[in-house]
């Protein structure tokens, strides 16, 4: 913990690390994406969750999957699928004061949209602490765990990956922030897909508490 004193940047993961994944928020996420692959494909619920599950495993994610076979309209894509009822989020009230007393830069990577990262993360009242919002369009369309973004992100804002955390809680997206040189720290959590390789070396930190996790840190500054 006390290495962590150091970070300079703070990278988020939004979706089930931002917010808890027993919100079921992303769930609602993944019903549009189906929806909308039924609507454009003209095929029928069952079908589309079988191509939605496997483009998400052969593409890391199922936009682009189907930028690759369909040639569809990313934005109206992300805008479909990001169309979901948060009013039920409640106001993060101690992620929120221990964000506010964390040192360093804030930057939230997913590879979903700048808007539903917005949306989210003002609905649960700590859209304030980041200074960018890097997203799959930011990313050009190559979803993490594929490198190319993670360089993109470090190079547009001019950091030393070693100055670097990277909090998520799919666990394989935080293997070449590991290679860089980042810190990681794995969201813990039990979607099979999510949990494969959350025994590997690449982890720096486990916890299944994000504010509790910060808070320990920001302890330390203050003793
Ligand atoms: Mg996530």
């Amino acid at each position: 913990m006390k290495k962590l004193q150091s970070i300079k940047y703070w990278i988020f993961d939004l979706d089930n690390t931002l917010y808890s994944g027993k919100t079921k928020v992303f769930d609602q996420v993944d019903k549009k994406m189906s929806q909308f692959i039924s609507e454009k494909l003209k095929v029928n619920a069952h079908e589309a969750k079988k191509i939605q599950k496997n483009y998400f495993h052969e593409y890391n994610t199922t936009l682009n999957g189907m930028i690759k076979n369909h040639k569809i309209n990313a934005n109206e894509f992300l805008d479909f699928v990001h169309d979901i009822d948060i009013n039920f989020l409640k106001k993060d009230v101690s992620l929120n004061e221990e964000l506010e007393k964390l040192d360093g830069k804030k930057i939230i990577f997913t590879n979903g949209s700048k808007k539903h990262a917005i949306n989210i993360t003002t609905k649960i009242g700590i859209r304030q602490h980041f200074s960018d919002i890097f997203d799959i369009v930011d990313s050009d369309f190559i979803p993490k765990p594929a490198i190319e973004p993670y360089k993109k992100l470090v190079g547009r804002h001019k950091i030393d990956p070693k100055l670097c955390a990277f909090v998520e809680d799919i666990a394989r997206n935080l293997k070449p922030a590991y290679e860089m040189g980042m810190k990681t720290i794995w969201i813990e959590n039990d979607e099979p897909w999510a949990k494969k390789f959350s025994e590997s070396n690449f982890i720096n930190y486990k916890t299944n508490n994000l504010s509790e996790f910060l808070k320990q840190i920001n302890l330390l500054k203050a003793a």
